[in-house]
């Protein structure tokens, strides 16, 4: 099976956002503003391939023919960088249900580890998206869309703002069905797990944690 695309939007809002949000000098405010501002452009991006109905709605006027979503959408944050992204996103699609997913690494087996997951056993969904601002080794991408597809979501799709090529690697060779929607994709992770250029924390930078 061939990969699924990788889509790097070539916009200029989006490179305009992104500069910002990688300078060291952006206070914690002002990156939460810009992770939601690129978060609601790549969620437009994204939401493409929704499936639609057709529906009658009345105006003031008359009787119209009308399309609305059909597919049950959820939101799966990676804790605790993700929650930024998809509160910009229920701002788009306020319907959305949102699962909290908690991930670490182990220290001694560098698995992801799962400490807090809120998926409900009938969730009834169509499309889950995977949302972490930092795609890096890809570890924990992986875990979540495993766990996503696991719980029986039929269509799992993976959004960050920013990704090591390892990590695009990764996703793609473990989930080849998944596509990524980015709005950058780097030169290389360094060797703790850090994405080149990057932004550097984006759970501290959001949060205001960092020391
Ligand atoms: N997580 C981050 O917050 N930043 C990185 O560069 C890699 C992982």
């Amino acid at each position: 099976m061939s990969a699924a695309p990788v889509f790097v939007p070539n916009h200029p809002l989006l490179k305009h956002h992104l500069a910002a949000l990688r300078d060291a000098a952006t206070p914690p405010a002002t990156f939460r503003a810009l992770v939601r501002h690129l978060s609601q452009l790549l969620f437009y991006e994204a939401a493409r391939d929704l499936r639609l109905r057709p529906v009658t709605v009345k105006t003031p006027m008359a009787e119209c023919p009308a399309e609305r979503l059909a597919d049950r959408v959820g939101l799966v944050p990676v804790l605790r960088a993700g929650l930024g992204m998809a509160d910009a996103m229920l701002d788009l699609l306020p319907e959305a249900s949102v699962w909290h997913l908690g991930l670490y690494r182990d220290h001694a087996t560098l698995k992801p580890v799962t400490y807090y997951n809120k998926l409900p056993a009938n969730h009834g969904l169509d499309v889950g998206i995977v949302l972490d601002p930092m795609l890096a080794t890809g570890g924990s991408a992986n875990e979540a869309i495993r766990i996503l597809k696991r719980a029986g979501v039929p269509r799992v799709t993976f959004v960050g703002l920013i990704a090591a090529p390892e990590g695009v690697a990764a996703v793609q060779a473990d989930h080849p069905d998944v596509p990524l929607y980015l709005a950058a994709v780097d030169d290389e992770l360094n060797d703790i797990g850090y994405i080149l250029p990057g932004l550097g924390d984006a759970g501290d930078r959001q949060f205001g944690t960092t020391c």
